[in-house]
């Protein structure tokens, strides 16, 4: 325990992140996998809380496009992240991990509600905690919900774990000879509109001093080398 750097973390999924192979929804042997790594490094006394995206199911901005209302949009992609949120909590369970969903929307009979001091009380006693339905208001995203969660679980840092193994200087898919950056300031992040977190996310990060690290959530093992301080990633500090 004492090698691990970060001992308390906001693990950040995007719901693209759980599809696999496939064009939608929620692939089984990719939440499995991303659900060992997370019982890998909660059986090692890590606290690790959850927050997944849903853009593998529902996206505000895109119903908005088809016609929806925007808030009405939102909130559709907000119980979209409840899905993903029950879906990695089966996954978690059944490898014996204890796992909470608390929801920033109230639903009762399915999960709990987000309160702040009995997350962190979970997170002590060793559950994993998901947070779903993002910030629980309409034009925010999962990454400022993220932010959010991490600033309030006082995490030691922001995983952000992505399809690449970090930030690079063009898109690595079709630029052989893209560079990734070690590290990164918030401000840079911010002024040159690097896409990787929202706005809103850096900056809540950069005012609460807690580093964003950006990785690979496909790397076997790379959550655990992440918290050890060691892997391949992009530090944004
Ligand atoms: N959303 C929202 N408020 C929040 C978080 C999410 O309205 O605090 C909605 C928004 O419509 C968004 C959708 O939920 O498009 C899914 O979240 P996001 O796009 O962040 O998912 P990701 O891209 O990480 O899969």
């Amino acid at each position: 325990m004492s090698t691990y750097k970060y001992k308390r973390v906001l693990l950040k999924i995007s719901g693209e992140a759980l599809m696999g192979d496939q064009d939608y929804g929620i692939d089984t042997d990719t939440v499995k996998r991303i659900a060992g790594e997370v019982a890998a490094a909660n059986d090692k006394g890590l606290q690790i809380a959850l927050v997944i995206g849903a853009g593998n199911i529902f996206r505000g901005l895109s119903a908005q496009a088809t016609g929806i209302e925007r808030s009405t949009a939102d909130y559709m992609g907000m119980l979209a992240t409840v899905m993903n949120a029950l879906a990695m909590q089966s996954a978690l369970e059944q490898m014996g991990v204890d796992t909470r969903v608390q929801s920033a929307i109230p639903m009762q009979t399915v999960c709990e509600s987000y309160i702040r001091r009995k997350a962190v009380r979970h997170m002590e006693k060793g559950r994993v905690v998901i947070f779903a339905a993002g910030t629980g208001n309409p034009y925010f995203t999962t990454d400022t919900a993220a932010a959010l969660r991490a600033a309030e679980m006082d995490c030691d840092a922001l995983l952000k774990g992505t399809q690449v193994d970090g930030v690079y200087d063009s898109d690595p898919k079709t630029n052989p000879d893209a560079k990734r950056y070690e590290t990164l300031s918030y401000h840079k992040v911010l002024t040159d509109d690097l896409k990787v977190m929202d706005a809103s996310a850096v900056t809540l990060m950069r005012e609460n001093d807690i580093p964003i690290i950006v990785f690979s959530i496909h790397e076997l093992g790379g959550l655990d080398a992440v918290m050890a301080g060691e892997g391949t990633s992009t530090q944004i500090k």
